[in-house]
């Protein structure tokens, strides 16, 4: 049996385990003096006018609503295409999630698609930076100014990415950062929101219990017992553990970005002649953050093709992933608003195509060449 290629597992070596280790001795371990080094540091990486670590982008993003205080009644666009925690964070204010169709190449919001479905109640667009490719910023900010609306971009995926040569992150509308295990920069569980703005302040003291003075030095000598709760806050907040795994990630992100443009190049070499298969594209005002290599099985003589690929692609010991499956399509929102498949044309069909290739740091280059020989071989079979 061939060693199994896992689809993408992190990238940890000794420095984050050492500094794993130091902060177990330190003697603090929830959020202390590593979380607001770290936060300045990603601010400082990404020019970003603020920033705000918490335990993942889940419970960032819905802090985010709560701070801009969307509540029962108000709609929310978004991506039908997305992870399923884009949308539920809009269940959980009570909000009403307005899914929209994504444009065909990038399978990033459609702008036109967003543009109709506004109404008297929106109050937000969340903008998906699908794969590490920026949506449409510049016809978005537009749309969101002329109807008065807050722009709210999901950059899980976007860590570091560029639109018009500026990072996602720095400018003043909420950006979403996640740290899961598979993505770009991990902490195993974590995320940071970047922007700037009075909801800034308001989302330190709701990821910690609404409490108003920072409350990381109450055990220490110079600490004060005393605090003060203005509003029921959550418990949302990063520990000492994830914020130094995440220094230590963040000073090799630039290293990790440079393997991950070289495995894509490869890739793209690899499939660009290959008649049944679409390959990501990357327009020309953007820098992509490569988080995923999705490739669309656009030919082929059976109708569950891409099925067909991804099953013989485990046997011969690979890891795929596929996003994503359509939020209209998953039981709860398909049932709650009587969503039919066909209601989004495009993302159902980029979904029935659509399969992620391994992508991360740690590939080797003969782990590749396993990958890239085994989709050409399936190609010809399929
Ligand atoms: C991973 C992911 C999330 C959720 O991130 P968590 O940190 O796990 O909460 C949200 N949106 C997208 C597009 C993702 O890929």
């Amino acid at each position: 049996m061939v060693d199994f290629i896992p689809f993408s597992p992190p990238s940890i070596d000794q420095q984050e385990i050492d500094a794993v280790v130091e902060t177990l001795q330190s003697g603090w371990i929830t959020t202390g003096p590593q979380v607001p080094l770290f936060e300045s540091e990603f601010a400082a990486f990404l020019n970003a006018k603020g920033a705000v670590a918490v335990n993942s982008w889940t419970s960032g993003a819905f802090l985010v609503l709560k701070a801009l205080g969307i509540k029962a009644g108000d709609e929310i666009i978004t991506s039908t295409f997305t992870f399923c925690s884009t949308v539920n964070i809009i269940e959980h204010v009570g909000a009403t999630p307005v899914l929209v169709d994504v444009e065909a190449d990038m399978l990033n919001l459609s702008v036109e698609a967003v543009e109709k479905a506004i109404t008297r109640n929106t109050k937000a667009i969340i903008a998906v930076h699908y794969g590490g490719h920026p949506a449409d910023l510049r016809a978005l900010r537009a749309l969101a100014e002329a109807h008065h609306l807050y722009l709210i971009e999901d950059a899980a995926h976007a860590l570091p990415a560029k639109f018009d040569d500026v990072l996602i992150g720095a400018s003043e509308n909420p950006v979403i950062f996640s740290f899961y295990a598979t993505k770009n920069l991990t902490t195993a569980e974590g995320g940071m929101i970047t922007g700037a703005g009075e909801w800034m302040e308001r989302l330190k003291s709701l990821r910690l219990h609404g409490i108003t003075r920072e409350f990381s030095n109450r055990y220490t000598p110079e600490g004060s017992w005393y605090y003060e709760v203005v509003e029921p806050g959550y418990k949302c907040n990063m520990t000492d553990i994830q914020a130094a795994m995440g220094r230590v990630q963040l000073r090799r992100l630039d290293e990790f970005q440079q393997r991950r443009a070289a495995l894509v190049a490869r890739y793209q070499a690899a499939f660009t002649s290959v008649d049944d298969l679409k390959i990501p594209i990357q327009h020309n005002n953007v820098s992509s953050a490569w988080h995923l290599y999705p490739l669309r099985v656009i030919g082929g003589k059976y109708l569950d093709k891409r099925d067909v690929l991804l099953e013989t692609l485990r046997t011969k010991g690979i890891g795929t992933s596929v996003h994503f499956i359509p939020i209209h399509l998953h039981p709860y929102y398909q049932q709650r608003y009587h969503y039919k498949p066909m209601d989004y044309p495009i993302a159902y069909s980029a979904f029935q195509q659509i399969f992620s290739l391994p992508l991360h740091p740690k590939l080797t280059d003969v782990h590749q060449s396993r990958i890239i020989d085994a989709v050409l071989e399936c190609m010809d079979k399929i």
